[in-house]
């Protein structure tokens, strides 16, 4: 049976709508799909009562945090998407993405581009703003050849677009994620390069804070990474998560339902639910 457990809509920085997304999942043989998006959980309410044959539908939302200084991410799984403390929360995140959004835009503005704000807007929809939208506007204001130059010259690490004072603390997003009844995930540890230490001290801070599981596939991934994870999780007694982490169809994401198996030996969220 498959789980996957992370993915995106166009209710964040998805490519496909969530019913493309849902169908898209059927027809990929997963079983229990969570839709995972950017600090909104708007996806629910699109998707309203809609079934798709074969699949369950796991209400997740992936948060934006700050920790030592860097962008974390926590997968809340198995949510009511309408508690009144995560919707408080959802809120405080889309006001940072908004000022955050003003920032970006204005020092694009600054370097002589125009209409930033309101180019990222229209693309957005109406939806959770992203870096991505930013990336996708640079691309097509031929600033840039594709998202990857985007997020090297504009966009990544120690660039303009990366402003990281807005986002709420770990322990406030985990407090969200718990009060509405769901599991908090931290999600693709391996994407935060840090060193073994920090990377437990991360986790440690994330138990602490009520975290309780930890993502220990995200996508395609070698088995010495597996393997580290898993021991990482058996140590600090998390359970484990899985996913894809897809965003659109092509090259440059894993596929709905397609990644790496959770290894034996591990205790699965859902086994929790
Ligand atoms: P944000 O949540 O707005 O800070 O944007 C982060 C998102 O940008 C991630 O969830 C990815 O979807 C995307 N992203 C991050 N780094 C890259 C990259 N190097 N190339 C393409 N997309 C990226
Ligand atoms: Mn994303
Ligand atoms: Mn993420
Ligand atoms: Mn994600």
């Amino acid at each position: 049976m498959i789980f996957d457990l992370h993915t995106h809509s166009t209710a964040s920085d998805g490519s496909l709508t969530p019913a493309e997304l849902l169908n898209r999942a059927a027809e990929n043989d997963v079983s229990y799909l969570s839709m995972t998006d950017h600090d909104t959980v708007d996806g629910y309410a699109t998707l309203g009562g809609q079934s798709f044959p074969g699949v369950t539908v796991i209400p997740g939302i992936e948060l934006s945090t700050t920790w030592a200084g860097r962008n974390i991410h926590v997968v809340g799984l198995n949510i009511d998407p309408e508690n009144s403390d995560l919707a408080a929360g959802i809120r405080l995140q889309q006001l940072a993405r908004q000022q955050r959004a003003e920032k970006i835009a204005a020092r694009l503005a600054k370097k002589g581009m125009e209409n930033p704000l309101e180019k990222v807007q229209q693309l957005a929809n109406g939806g959770s703003i992203g870096r991505p939208h930013f990336a996708q506007y640079l691309v097509e204001e031929g600033i840039v050849r594709d998202f990857r130059q985007a997020f090297q010259k504009y966009l990544g690490n120690g660039k303009l677009g990366d402003v990281r004072q807005f986002w709420s603390p770990l322990e406030d997003v985990i407090e969200w994620i718990r009060a509405a009844g769901g599991t908090a995930v931290l999600a693709h540890p391996a994407h935060y390069k840090l060193t073994n230490t920090r990377l437990r001290s991360l986790s440690e801070d994330f138990i602490a804070a009520g975290g309780q599981a930890l993502e220990v596939v995200s996508g395609i991934q070698t088995k010495q990474l597996t393997d580290k994870l898993l021991r990482l999780c058996d140590d600090l007694r998390l359970m484990a998560s899985c996913g894809s982490d897809f965003h659109a169809p092509g090259k440059s994401w894993s596929e709905v339902g397609k990644f790496t198996p959770l290894p034996p030996g591990c205790r699965p969220v859902w086994e929790s639910w």
